[in-house]
This record gives C-alpha cells, sequence and structure tokens, in this order.
C-alpha cells in the first residue's frame, strides 16, 4: 500500500535541497489505506476500533482519558496554527527572520518555540506574485504538527490527496482561491521526512500593523496553501 510513488517525486519543481527525498511513510505516524468501501464506512470503522482500543488501555490502566483528551486539546488549540500565524507574522515583518525562514525553516521555527513531533524537519514555500504554493501529502496525511496542529478531515481525504495533484486550481477555487492565470502552482508532497509551511503574501493596506494583529490575518487554510491570508477588513 505504501510502495513508492514514483509520481510523487517528478512534480516538486524548484524543490530546496533536500525536497526530492523519497515519499516515505514508515515514520511514527498513523496511515490512512484506502479502501474498496466508501470513505464515511472506513472512517467509521477506524473510529470504532479506536474507541476500542482507548477503552482497553483505560480499562487496563495504561492511559487515563483525562490525558487523552489533554493531549487532543494542546494539538487543537495551544499547537495549534496560532503559532504558524506567529511565525508568518514575524516573516512578513523581520525581513532577517523571513531570510533564516528561508535557509532553514526547522531552526527559525524553533527560535519562536515552536518544534517537535511531526515538525522535526520543515521547509517554508513562499508565495509571491507569480508563484502559489500549496500542500498535500498524497499518500497519507503528513502535516506539520507544531505549527498548524492536528489536520483538518478534508486535508486527510482521498479526493483532496489526489485532486490537490491532478488539478490544483479547481481545488483552489473550491476553496475560493483564485491565483491569476499566470501565477505559477507549486504542489509539495509532504512526507514523514519533510513537512511545508505556505508563508502566503502579506495583505495590502497592512502597513505599520503589529505582528500580533498581522498574526491574526493568518488562517490555518492560508498556511497550507488553499487560501489567502485575510485582508485588513477581517480585523475590524
Ligand atoms: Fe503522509
Amino acid at each position: 500500500m505504501h510502495a513508492e510513488d514514483p509520481s510523487a517525486e517528478g512534480k516538486m519543481a524548484g524543490a530546496p535541497p533536500g525536497a526530492g527525498a523519497h515519499h516515505r511513510h514508515d515514520a511514527d505516524h498513523d496511515h490512512e489505506h484506502d479502501h474498496e468501501h466508501p470513505h464515511d464506512e472506513a472512517e467509521a470503522a477506524i473510529e470504532a476500533r479506536v474507541r476500542a482500543l482507548e477503552e482497553i488501555l483505560t480499562q487496563k490502566g495504561y492511559v487515563e482519558t483525562a490525558a487523552l483528551d489533554r493531549l487532543v486539546e494542546t494539538y487543537e488549540t495551544r499547537i495549534g496554527p496560532r503559532n504558524g500565524a506567529h511565525v508568518i507574522a514575524r516573516a512578513w515583518s523581520d525581513p532577517a527572520y523571513r531570510e533564516r525562514l528561508q535557509s532553514d525553516a526547522t531552526a527559525a521555527i524553533a527560535e519562536l518555540g515552536f518544534g517537535g513531533r511531526q515538525g522535526e524537519h520543515m521547509v517554508a514555500v513562499f508565495n509571491g506574485p507569480g508563484v502559489h504554493n500549496l500542500v498535500v501529502c498524497t499518500l497519507c496525511s503528513c502535516y506539520p504538527w507544531p505549527v498548524l496542529g492536528l489536520p483538518p478531515v478534508w486535508y486527510k481525504s482521498a479526493p483532496y490527496r489526489s485532486r490537490a495533484v491532478m488539478d490544483p486550481r479547481s481545488v483552489l477555487a473550491e476553496f475560493g482561491c483564485h491565483p491569476p492565470q499566470e501565477a505559477e502552482i507549486r504542489v509539495w508532497d509532504s512526507t514523514a521526512e519533510i513537512r511545508y509551511l505556505v508563508v502566503p503574501e502579506r495583505p495590502a493596506g497592512t502597513d505599520g500593523w503589529t505582528q500580533e494583529q498581522l498574526a491574526a490575518l493568518v488562517t490555518r487554510n492560508s498556511m497550507i496553501g488553499v487560501s489567502y491570508a485575510l485582508g485588513p477588513e477581517a480585523a475590524s
């Protein structure tokens, strides 16, 4: 199921050093395999298994329900997309930081105190007037947890994983994102080894804004690349 996918390599035009690494999916994260039956049914089966496993582990005293709840809450809120928003706001405000983020994203992100599981090898990709970046994991759901939190359901869905590669513009359109026709769409395939963070363009009309104000315009989706950052009107 997780044999090397040769097509996963070819589309990373302009890839930074290391980005051509094999799409290895044998790291310590769960995988969702494709099934013959409908997605909902597959998902329900997985959820049932997770619940059963959780119950057994809890009964045997191996895990505490409260600890599990705290873990999920931590990734949804504290280690959620707000971390990534701070990284982006800093990159918008501080050209030296932007350069560090470009040359070594893992280190630049760690500077702000964010790192750890599923964020060990980060690469920042920058949107610009002629370039729009989009992140996907074609084989499962590799995602940069320390800066974005837990992946949304659609990110893990089979349609997104295949269509983001085959027809990125129509996927973007569904999210209300319409890069100009002449813009190049770069699709980045996340792997167990490399996780991508999209740096959206700084919205016009935000001169003189503080990093805190700017961070409020940075959405999770804009850091996956399925949308732009919010405009200044969103802050009022
Ligand atoms: Fe993956």
